[in-house]
């Protein structure tokens, strides 16, 4: 019997991989050999306000610490003292080069580098680094997904310092690199990338969240900002798996591959003790990111074998979501020095725990004009009248994720999350809001309070807000089925993918509450017949319970309790009247509803036109995923798999030959029969899938074609991978070309 050479490979793989020896981590020392605390070179490669205070002239420092409060440009008259001052700071560190860093529409981000080398007019080479250059730049714009938009508009764009992310050094083995976080627009305006409408989305939401508080008599509070902290969960498996697996490379999932004997149902990953090579990674790994002012926090193991989280303290949404770039980036950089691959996307093994990204979010009010110094508006406090703030807070995002249940659906969209939403495993496609026990009384007893007594609004608020408190300890029998569910302080928006860029979800999160926000604020001016504020706190407290009410009332459907992979659920929801809009085509509309549209463009997070690019960027990139994943699977049916069972076929058929020539019996010739079958039912399989995807790929809009890709080749491909998965567990090892579940995610 003779061993295919992949098959060979695969045991190469794992002999070698037997005797690896873990890459070791030393942390960093002082000259006396002594490791430095992680605090004594946190943020060592970012130019951070501390260090811009210490390089910078008073009065240009002062100006661009006002630039980074208000988000305005910055003043192009301090750039040039500013750009030296960071020159002169990276170039001691080694830095060569410099590059404006930013999120075009592919979920990752861009850099384009230029060398601080320039010559002077004697041809002498110097380094230079101006204003100008820190502030814009203008990339090659032609080849960003940009859903038509620059046919519409203009056909370029440049990317612009956004200074309230800090410019960082991007340390690899070779070189240095200045990394300036930057926006990405078009000449006319237009947003070309994820961060533009982010930004515009935090200054509407603190915009509406401090009108709120205006009427509520707070009115010095000038800055509202959200914040987040993303858990980032991915997967990690040795890179020699991963280099034979040619699905892994081309579309990150695994396209075949049989389930394991052993699977997560022992539960003996979650929280259990990190291997040895992976806890090496993962410090290496924070390292990195403490280096660059990342803030993680926590690591553990996750429910799936191999299967790990990450997850930092939270930051403005603007900065965490640059850091979880960062993040991801670094995870995948770090993980190569220790032959391993990060897998971040959503489902990249069936049968197995996905991977998502826990986006917790909550509103804080900046006390100082800078940071997080002032309350968070979603934690309880202890006085009745932040109380009452509090509930209006969460019922104002009830409101709004009601509203457009919908379109927070679409921004979590993509071919590898629909293997995840509603998988019986992650959040379901249908958006609904958990509150917890507590709240949920609160909430009910409120609605109901005026049914049941005479002069119920001041009791009843009594009553229940002073239970409030206990909200925030209220935390212990947690719904981890809810997509979004509050938690003592905060939102978790948990139907995020875990190779999504947090920027798009979480712009539309900010757009939905600020516009719940606004529709409260508007009631409660109604209802305490002031436009002003200023009314006598009984007033204001009476408006607030009425308000409550309503809102309570017209936002019940979208609040649910119980457990969201049930059946009945579905239903449930359904009579709700809860959008179940269960894969990609679908929620992407939405995105394009008059009702998402509206309320978009009239707070002016996006354009007509830039929502309609989106939604176009959207759905060809989930073409050409499933495009992508077709060929893939072709290509590893007719290469490897198919190969490797006519090889097994053949040797099968000569042993019955040679048994029936020696005249004894032939038991495996029933096996023979069987794999006979089952390669002829592949044949058959995969002309379905061809056929499918033909006719697919020749329908006329995207739209058509996303619908048939997500209706009959996603079945036609699963098709195909019943029968390969069959053949796995029949075709002998020794012929069999692609490592296997059982290897990739148990052998370390
Ligand atoms: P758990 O999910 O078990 O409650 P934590 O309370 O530690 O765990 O929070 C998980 C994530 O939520 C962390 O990234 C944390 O920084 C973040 N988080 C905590 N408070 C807030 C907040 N007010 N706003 C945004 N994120 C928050
Ligand atoms: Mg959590």
């Amino acid at each position: 019997m003779s061993i295919g050479t992949s098959a060979k490979a695969r045991f190469k793989i794992i002999q070698e991989i037997t005797q690896r020896t873990t890459r070791k981590f030393d942390p960093p020392r002082d000259e006396n050999g002594r490791k430095l605390k992680i605090s004594e070179f946190y943020g060592m490669n970012t130019f951070n306000l501390d260090r811009m205070r210490e390089k910078l002239p008073k009065d240009v420092f002062h100006k661009l610490q006002q630039t980074i409060e208000t988000g305005k440009k910055l003043d192009s008259e301090i750039a040039d003292s500013v750009a030296q001052a960071i020159k002169d700071w990276a170039q001691e560190r080694g830095v060569t080069h410099f590059c404006h860093w930013f999120q075009p529409q592919t979920g990752s981000t861009a850099e384009k580098h230029d060398a601080f080398l320039s010559l002077d007019k004697n041809k002498r080479p110097v380094e230079k680094f101006s204003g100008s250059q820190l502030i814009q730049s203008e990339p090659d714009a032609s080849s960003f997904p940009s859903g038509g938009m620059r046919t519409t508009f203009e056909a370029r764009g440049y990317t612009a310092w956004d200074p309230s992310s800090p410019v960082f050094i991007m340390d690899t083995v070779s070189s240095k690199t200045l990394c300036i976080p930057s926006v990405f627009i078009s000449y006319h305006g237009d947003a070309l990338d994820e961060k533009t409408a982010l930004i515009r989305s935090v200054e509407v939401l603190s915009q509406k969240a401090c009108e709120l508080l205006y009427v509520l008599g707070e009115k010095d509070v000038k800055r509202i900002v959200p914040t987040l902290g993303a858990e980032q969960e991915y997967f990690l498996i040795d890179r020699g798996f991963y280099n034979l697996r040619p699905d892994l490379i081309m579309t990150g999932r695994t396209l075949v591959g049989g389930q394991p004997p052993k699977g997560q149902q022992l539960e003996d990953h979650y929280f259990g003790s990190i291997a040895t090579r992976v806890q090496a990674f993962m410090s290496e790994m924070e390292y990195e990111l403490y280096k660059l002012g990342v803030p993680v926090k926590t690591r553990h193991n996750e429910v799936a074998p191999s299967q790990f989280e990450t997850a930092p303290i939270f930051e403005e949404v603007n900065l965490s979501t640059d850091h979880n770039q960062l993040t991801m980036e670094i995870l995948r950089k770090v993980a190569l020095r220790h032959h391993l691959m990060v897998l971040l996307h959503e489902k990249p093994f069936a049968g197995i725990n996905g991977s998502g990204k826990h986006n917790n979010w909550s509103l804080m009010v900046t006390a100082s004009g800078v940071g997080l110094d002032g309350d968070n508006l979603l934690e309880p406090g202890k006085t009745p009248h932040q109380n009452i703030r509090f509930l209006l807070i969460v019922v104002s995002v009830l409101k709004g994720v009601m509203q457009h249940a919908g379109l927070l659906r679409a921004g979590i969209a993509s071919a590898g999350n629909d293997h995840r939403l509603g998988a019986n495993e992650a959040p379901p496609a249908i958006i609904s809001a958990f509150l917890g026990d507590l709240l949920n009384s609160i909430l009910d007893n409120i609605e109901s309070g005026a049914d049941r007594d005479k002069n119920p609004e001041a009791a009843v608020i009594r009553l229940e807000v002073s239970k409030l408190p206990e909200v925030m300890r209220d935390n212990t029998d947690r719904n981890r089925t809810s997509p979004f569910a509050f938690t003592g302080n905060k939102f978790e928006f948990r139907a995020v993918g875990s190779s999504f860029s947090t920027a798009f979800p979480i712009t539309l999160l900010n757009a939905v509450v600020a516009d719940g926000l606004e529709y409260v604020t508007q009631l409660l001016k109604k209802k305490s017949g002031s436009s002003k504020g200023g009314k006598t706190p009984e007033i204001l407290e009476k408006a607030a319970l009425e308000t409550l009410k309503e809102v309570i009332r017209e936002t019940k459907a979208i609040r649910f309790e119980g457990n969201n992979y049930a059946e009945e659920w579905i239903r449930e929801a359904e009579k709700r009247g809860l959008p179940n809009l269960k894969k990609t085509p679908e929620a992407l509309a939405q995105l394009v509803s008059p009702v998402s549209k509206e309320m978009l463009i009239r707070l002016g997070v996006f354009s007509e036109a830039e929502i309609v690019s989106r939604f176009h960027v959207r759905i060809e990139r989930y073409i050409k995923n499933i495009m992508i994943e077709v060929d893939t699977l072709k290509s590893l049916v007719d290469t490897m798999i198919l190969p490797a069972c006519y090889a097994w076929h053949g040797f099968l058929a000569a042993t019955v030959g040679s048994a029936k020539q020696a005249g004894v019996s032939a038991p495996q010739a029933e096996v023979l029969t069987r794999l006979g079958n089952l390669i002829t039912s592949l044949h058959a399989k995969r002309v379905q899938l061809e056929v499918t995807d033909n006719k697919a790929e020749s329908l006329s809009t995207d739209e058509e074609k996303a619908r048939a890709f997500s209706k009959e080749v996603t079945v036609a491909m699963d098709d195909v991978r019943v029968v390969c998965d069959e053949l796995e567990a029949m075709v002998a090892d020794d012929y069999w070309p692609l490592p296997k579940y059982r290897e990739m995610l148990f052998i370390s």
